[in-house]
């Protein structure tokens, strides 16, 4: 019998762990070992002993877990559990119930009809609020137009992988992680699945506005280098001006006998270039930062228990 792992990344979710549990129970699927691997990326709350209480129960569903040492963050709970999955396939979804367990059967069938990845898409209602719809949709458009890539806009983390994308993505051992891009960029045979998400049962977000912004410059500084581009096409752009100023200054210096000595002039234009001499320095800096972060070779997570 195939066996497929429900990776299942947890943060601060004890009030979702039993009725995750139960609404995949219902699910009652047979045809394959289904096994559970919570990831808890270091709860702060009672998630761990939840998912334990869940591990002692014996009914045909197999739990399993593994326990950060602190707070990793979400992409990176899903590499643990993709990483330590040796299953035929591997479902990626959320704790919250927001991606609907009804939905992992036609995961399943598109997966047993030949593909390799079966994503999903969300389809957004009142569910999601306006505000991450629209921020979403911009930061998909600047992405997709930055990396060449054609990431969905509303491609969520609730996905099935085959063995083979397993194991490709198993050698990807990159920090700051987007694996949205690293799914898109990696090829395979792909299917996709529309859904509305649903309420988050219990709790809230996990993600704050900080780590969304954070989510976003990841995913652009880890597959596109245009930025870079941007910082020197922007600075030929400026020289190219204060040149034609320069030129400007000494002609009306020579021709008008009348020449205001224009301190407003020379503090914005100061102001200006100081601005952009910073945007270009912070850009260079979030590549930098992030080259020395991989120099170091430090491990992407630190599991202080387990039980697989
Ligand atoms: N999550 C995590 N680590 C974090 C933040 C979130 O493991 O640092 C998990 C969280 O428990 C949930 C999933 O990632 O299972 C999605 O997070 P959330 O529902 O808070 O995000 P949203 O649905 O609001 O985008
Ligand atoms: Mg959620």
């Amino acid at each position: 019998m195939k066996s497929i792992d429900l990776v299942i990344p947890s943060f601060n979710e004890e009030g979702n762990i039993k009725s995750l549990f139960e609404r995949i129970v219902n699910l009652n699927i047979k045809n394959y070992k289904l096994r559970l691997l919570f990831v808890d990326d270091g709860s702060k709350d009672d998630t761990l002993f939840e998912i334990k209480k869940l591990v002692k129960k014996k009914n045909g569903l197999k739990v399993s877990y593994i326990s950060f040492s602190r707070n990793f963050g979400h992409q990176v709970a899903l590499k643990a559990g993709i990483d330590h999955s040796k299953a035929d396939a591997v479902i990626s979804m959320d704790a919250d119930l927001q991606h609907p367990p009804e939905l992992i059967p036609k995961l399943i069938k598109k997966w047993e009809d030949g593909a390799e990845i079966v994503y999903t898409i969300r389809k957004d209602d009142e569910n999601v609020s306006w505000f991450k719809r629209n921020t979403a949709s911009l930061f998909y458009h600047l992405l997709n137009y930055l990396s060449g890539l054609q990431i969905s806009h509303g491609a969520a983390d609730f996905r099935l992988l085959d063995k083979k994308v397993i194991q490709a993505l198993k050698l990807y051992n990159e920090k700051n992680l987007f694996i949205r891009g690293l799914v898109t960029a990696i090829g395979f045979k792909k299917e996709s699945i529309e859904y509305t998400p649903e309420l988050r049962v219990w709790g809230v977000s996990k993600y704050s506005i900080k780590k969304m912004i954070l989510f976003a410059l990841d995913g652009i500084t880890s597959f596109s280098v245009k930025p870079l581009h941007f910082a020197t096409y922007f600075g030929l752009l400026l020289s190219f001006f204060s040149g034609g100023y320069g030129i400007y200054a000494i002609i009306i210096f020579f021709t008008s006998d009348s020449v205001v000595t224009g301190w407003a002039s020379v503090l914005t234009s100061v102001l200006f270039i100081g601005g952009v001499q910073l945007i270009i320095l912070g850009i260079l800096g979030e590549y930098l930062g992030k080259l020395f972060i991989q120099s170091k070779g430090r491990p992407n997570y630190l599991i202080s228990e387990k039980d697989i």
